[in-house]
């Protein structure tokens, strides 16, 4: 037998999933129309302070909010450096769109200085250094190509500051 549509008063078919809460235990069934509807209104971290929505991406992540576990882990100064390095390197990656929508000449400038499509902004100024240091006209010896590889990767790395917002 199939559901009627959860949406007061309506008698389609309710064929769409929708969950209730942000816990996704439970799920409304709505027809297309109203799924549609309730899709659009419902945010997940709608009424959620930038503070909650942190806790919560943590507690699925960590099982619990890091404030909690840094407190639980006191002693544990390894781990928590781990995770914090990880949490700066994430909200660094998160700004930036999904490797698939990054624009050309950001992907381009990425494979000059040899580094892969997600590589966040501090990958972008360790490797830039390491290559201007090769490459810099006054100290590339030997290296015939040396201030157009300067220009290269001088250039990429302009380009990559723009794109991460640097000044
Ligand atoms: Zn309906």
């Amino acid at each position: 037998m199939i559901k009627k549509c959860d949406h007061a008063g309506c008698t389609k078919a309710g064929t769409c999933r929708a969950p209730k809460s942000r816990d996704l235990k439970e799920y409304w069934f709505f027809c297309q129309e109203h799924a549609a509807e309730y899709n659009k209104n419902w945010n997940f971290y709608a009424n959620m302070t930038a503070d909650e929505i942190e806790d919560d991406w943590e507690r699925q992540t960590f099982g619990a909010p890091l404030r909690d576990k840094n407190a639980a882990n006191a002693d544990a100064a390894d781990y928590v450096k781990f995770i914090n390095d990880f949490i700066s390197g994430r909200s660094e990656f998160d700004r930036r769109p999904a490797p698939s929508k990054t624009p050309g000449p950001v992907t381009a400038a990425l494979k000059t200085l040899g580094l892969a499509p997600t590589a966040a902004w501090r990958d972008v100024g360790v490797k830039y250094r390491a290559l201007a240091k090769k490459y810099h006209p006054d100290t590339a010896r030997g290296i015939d190509n040396a201030a157009a590889e300067f220009a290269k990767i001088t250039a990429a790395y302009e380009t990559l500051k723009k794109y991460f917002g640097k000044k």
